[in-house]
């Protein structure tokens, strides 16, 4: 079936979205991208659908929709310290709305953009709003980022601060007690939300110098246990290490605790590297890496309860109602 004229406009449209690569052979407008592979690299590729009503919510910014749909996908480039090069874009949209797609393309451009990556391709049609993205990126061949290679005495680290998405879905659902918080907290919740930051500066910079990484997708626990078990090693976490912003801060401890551990869609990253490595990547990126733990031979995920003792997770579960 022949595509109706205003599809044909989206892809006119698309077509000069973003900056050119010289690497680059064929963007967008012709049946496929070609595109120039660097000698040393291998290719590292992900791809994210996001659907409307199950990632995001009807209301949302397009601008900012924009933004997360690339952002979401390049934190898998960066969690594997693969440098972004193309994307790809399926959009599938149930009717032309001029104005959405102006916003949501700009968002798009905007952060394409600012991590040099070019839309070079994409499929356009008619349905429920569902956005998929396919990013490209290249690593160096002689030294992959995995999660299988964390070793015992690594520390654990992260990146940012942990449970701002979350406290900001919790906003949105009408579950967050906002007492102590301002309008400019809750604007930050919210802009950690629906615009999160992917690390990619310093997932390029952990190849060679982590053993292993992940990004924070699905909550701190559930993304370090991907570690853990790709690793076959444990953990010891200090709970009072966790990163928290000024706004989680402002919640009671056991909250921002909770949503600190299991809260998804930070896309911060969670890395694993000797004492020595994690002190030459703390001072490239001040501010930014904050140790959390260590890696264990045993395996199982700990912390030290109040009384100093190490305790599972599987029993503090019993202590915070939102665990379970
Ligand atoms: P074909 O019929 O060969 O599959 P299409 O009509 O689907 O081609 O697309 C024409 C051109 O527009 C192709 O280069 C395709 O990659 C591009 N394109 C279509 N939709 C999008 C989109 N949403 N984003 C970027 N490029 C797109
Ligand atoms: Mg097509």
């Amino acid at each position: 079936m022949k595509p109706s004229p205003e599809f044909s406009l989206i892809q006119q449209y698309f077509q000069a979205l973003t900056m050119r690569r010289a690497d680059v052979i064929v963007g967008v407008g012709d049946d496929c991208a070609v595109l120039d592979n660097p000698q040393d690299c291998f290719t590292a590729i992900s791809i994210d659908t996001l659907v409307q009503g199950i990632h995001f919510f009807a209301d949302v910014d397009p601008y900012r929709l924009g933004i997360k749909a690339l952002a979401v996908n390049l934190s898998d480039l960066a969690a594997m310290g693969a440098k972004p090069a193309w994307f790809t874009l399926a959009l599938t949209l149930p009717e032309i709305n001029d104005d959405w797609l102006k916003q949501f393309s700009a968002g798009l451009a905007d952060i394409a953009n600012d991590y040099q990556i070019q839309l070079v391709g994409g499929d356009t049609t008619r349905g429920p709003l569902t956005i998929t993205i396919q990013v490209h990126g290249h690593v160096p061949k002689d030294n992959l980022l995995q999660r299988n290679a964390a070793k015992a005495s690594d520390l654990i680290c992260v990146t940012g601060c942990l449970g701002d998405a979350a406290a900001g879905l919790q906003y949105r659902l009408g579950q967050l007690d906002t007492t102590l918080l301002t309008d400019a907290d809750i604007g930050y919740l919210l802009q950690r939300l629906e615009m999160p930051t992917p690390r990619n500066q310093i997932g390029e910079q952990l190849v060679g110098a982590a053993h292993a990484a992940i990004d924070i997708s699905d909550g701190l626990l559930a993304d370090l246990n991907h570690i853990l078990t790709a690793s076959n090693r444990g953990a010891k976490l200090d709970l009072s290490a966790l990163p928290l912003s000024v706004a989680l801060q402002k919640l009671p401890e056991e909250v921002a605790t909770q949503l600190a551990l299991t809260g998804g869609d930070d896309y911060e990253l969670c890395f694993t590297a000797t004492a020595d490595n994690v002190m030459l990547i703390k001072r490239q990126f001040p501010g930014l890496i904050q140790v959390i733990g260590e890696i264990t031979d045993k395996a199982g995920l700990f912390f030290r309860n109040a009384q100093g003792e190490w305790q599972g997770f599987s029993e503090i579960k019993a202590g915070y109602d939102h665990f379970s």
